[in-house]
């Protein structure tokens, strides 16, 4: 079988499938749809919860499970929710060699486990705000999957949140936003774009879906994470209710939020190039990777010790570097190999470099145009700073992109020439109407990514119908 990797320009598709095989991220599993996390893939997932959990325990919520399964009376409580999700839910009809006198729904979403839970939980107002976080893996039924971007199943977080007042839930959903801003933009390197949805593409049940969006390098948008106003819609559904300050039984105000193993598609769309994967050092399993060069034992002796002992100082500073001394690959297959991986800073170090105490160093995302010769000495103290020049130059990259291609539009022939041609991220003046919002959506697959929140004056005409109009969303074709 052919290895290697198609360049993006011929078939992004494909790259972007060779990149995910080369690295060793993912594969498909015999259920259509679902995947195979492999150990370097998860290790990148592990690293974006970790970075995440701190983010959300900072700001005072706290984990908790529930479980997989739900009935299918209390997922059908919430009547536009469950028309939403019924038609991508797998249902378990048999267990125990039986058939079950209820049908299970494997999670979809847990918003109808979770309030009906919360409704027990909380009498008086003195019980709220409840604050929680689930990590799970959830089942939407997709008929065309991506590994990473679209699975059937796949792993995330959902936090879900009740309230006493309106204001409060309100400020919670966009306090997520911007933690998903911040670990979208400062550990991921991926800029984003933050605003509200438009009603078609609100969440099941929810009054209000917030947003980031990030573009890929194909142009295309893809949608990181949500976070979600549900207004009292799922409290009056499922009951949760408390006795206010006044006395008198009130209804909860609830959010719900989420960001899934997408990102890592995110990451490889955003940051990858023709020989593979690039990683963001604050999220790549081995920061940098030592490559000795030898060719006798006495050679080997000498230069393993020396790694090893650049190694051991840049631990001692919290760097993650590995010293790859498998004996069966030549150097130059180890090289291939960490450079499809993505690690961001690769050292060579041979007996002549030994002699003349440096290593020869590679960042990964400059290539051979960013090669030197760098003196052993203070070598390990300077990986922190090249690793942060990497983070900000991936991230600087990924906004120029953006920024390149964001175009503004005041005609609906020049939004379908650039939506069904080179792509970008399209700015136009919207006048609210479901109609028109279809009508650009059925010449152009486009759809509305995001309502930015930008405060800005956006007053015109709807780019569609000529009506007066006051938004200006950002359309483009999305994964
Ligand atoms: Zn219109």
């Amino acid at each position: 079988m052919a290895r290697g990797l198609v360049k993006r320009n011929e078939d992004y598709s494909r790259w972007y499938s060779d990149v995910i095989r080369e690295a060793e991220l993912a594969e498909h599993a015999p259920v259509k749809g679902c995947m195979i996390i492999r150990p370097y893939g998860f290790a990148i997932w592990e690293a974006i919860q970790r970075a995440l959990d701190d983010m959300i325990k900072e700001t005072g919520h706290v984990n908790a499970y529930f479980p997989l399964m739900i009935p299918e009376s209390l997922l059908k409580k919430e009547a536009e929710h469950v028309e939403g999700f019924s038609p991508e839910c797998a249902v378990i009809t048999h267990g125990g060699g039986r058939k079950l006198e209820e049908p299970l729904y494997v999670r979809p979403t847990s918003e109808a486990i979770i309030c009906s839970t919360y409704a027990k939980w909380m009498s008086s107002w003195r019980d709220l705000p409840i604050l929680i976080n689930q990590w799970a893996n959830v089942v939407r039924w997709e008929m065309r999957t991506r590994l990473f971007l679209r699975t059937t199943e796949f792993l995330w977080q959902e936090g879900h949140t009740a309230h006493e007042t309106e204001k409060e839930a309100v400020e919670e959903v966009l306090r997520m936003l911007e933690v998903y801003r911040r670990l979208s933009e400062e550990w991921l390197a991926m800029p984003v774009i933050t605003g509200v949805k438009s009603r078609s593409e609100t969440f099941a049940g929810a009054i209000n879906t917030y947003a980031i969006e990030a573009m890929m390098q194909d142009r295309r948008a893809l949608q990181a994470g949500t976070s979600h106003f549900l207004g009292q819609n799922f409290a009056r559904a499922y009951d949760m209710q408390f006795q206010g300050r006044g006395g008198a039984l009130e209804y909860a105000w609830s959010t719900s939020w989420g960001v899934s193993t997408r990102l890592i598609g995110g990451l490889i769309m955003c940051h990858s190039d023709d020989q593979g994967l690039v990683l963001p050092p604050k999220l790549a399993p081995h920061q940098a990777v030592i490559v000795p060069i030898y060719r006798t034992d006495d050679d080997r002796a000498a230069l393993l010790e020396a790694a090893n002992g650049i190694a051991a100082e840049a631990r001692a500073l919290g760097v993650r570097i590995k010293v790859d001394d498998r004996d069966h690959l030549k150097p130059g297959a180890k090289f291939f190999e960490w450079e499809k991986k993505g690690v961001p800073v690769r050292m060579e170090i041979g007996p002549r470099d030994l002699e003349s105490k440096q290593v020869v160093l590679v960042r990964r995302d400059l290539g051979k145009a960013g090669k030197e010769f760098a003196p052993m000495e203070g070598l390990a103290a300077r990986l922190p700073g090249i690793f942060a020049e990497m983070q900000q130059a991936l991230f600087d990259q990924a906004l120029a992109n953006r920024r390149d291609h964001t175009i503004d539009i005041d005609s609906f022939d020049g939004m379908r020439e650039v939506l069904n041609g080179d792509l970008a991220f399209v700015n136009a003046c919207w006048c609210g109407s479901e109609k028109c919002e279809a009508l650009v959506k059925k010449e152009t697959t486009a759809t509305i990514r995001v309502i930015p929140d930008s405060g800005e004056n956006n007053e015109g005409v709807c780019v569609v119908c000529g009506e007066a109009a006051t938004r200006k969303p950002v359309w483009a074709r999305a994964y």
